[in-house]
């Protein structure tokens, strides 16, 4: 496979993080992640010639690349420290996985789509991408092996928050996850002791449903 970063294309990202800026995005380190992490090597083949639009475009199993914007809006709301321990449900197209191995090296991360899951590992392979795991799995029961996480983030359209995910978080961790049926309120949960969270809300976004086991 062949993996071209070209002047061409580090042009048009160099535009793309302008755009999120334009957009709101100020995080230093966010912005500095999608500055090097090449979107091309994600998108579907037919698709490249779009990799620095700021739209979500399908990959495959009928799943989507969650649109710049999103990814970024998602990684800044979890102001991420160094080394973090951190948990993704929902790998997809693995350009979301790139941009939390560029801000910590302990990333976990679940796809429950066995295909989608095999090619992006085989990706990231090749790419020399280096989570410190990638399951195939249901994510809504996170992963209680290597819980508790400093921070979660889910990347497909929940209809309610997995109990399993707000227990598998650190005290002072954040859970950042789009919740809702038709269209999604962003939201963050923050543990701020044993049993008690802080919920903060950040607006509307469409996501492909987080799906359980049962459909
Ligand atoms: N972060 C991805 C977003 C992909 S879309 C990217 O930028 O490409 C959301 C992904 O969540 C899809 O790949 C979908 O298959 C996956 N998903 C849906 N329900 C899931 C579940 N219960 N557990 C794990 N992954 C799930």
């Amino acid at each position: 496979m062949i993996m071209e970063d070209s002047i061409k294309h580090q042009g048009l990202r160099r535009h793309l993080v302008e755009l999120l800026k334009s957009k709101g995005i100020d995080s230093k380190s966010v912005l500095k992640a999608v500055g090097s992490v090449p979107r091309q090597h994600f998108m579907d083949h037919s698709l490249i010639n779009f990799s620095y639009e700021d739209q979500a475009y399908p990959i495959s199993s009928n799943q989507t690349i969650s649109q710049p914007f999103t990814v970024a809006f998602q990684t800044q709301l979890l102001e991420i420290e160094t080394d973090n321990k951190i948990l993704e449900i929902g790998t997809g197209s693995g350009y979301q996985t790139a941009i939390l191995l560029e801000l910590s090296s302990q990333i976990y991360t679940i796809e429950r789509q066995q295909k989608l899951f095999k090619k992006t590992q085989r990706l990231f392979k090749s790419l020399g991408l280096r989570p410190k795991k990638i399951i195939f799995g249901d994510g809504i029961l996170g992963l209680a092996d290597d819980a508790p996480f400093d921070r979660i983030l889910v990347t497909a359209g929940a209809s309610q928050v997995p109990k399993n995910l707000l227990d598998q978080l650190k005290i002072g961790g954040k859970l950042v996850i789009p919740v809702g049926l038709k269209e999604q309120e962003m939201l963050r949960f923050t543990r701020i002791a044993e049993k008690e969270f802080n919920k903060e809300s950040f607006g509307k976004f469409r996501f492909v449903p987080l799906l359980n086991d049962k459909n």
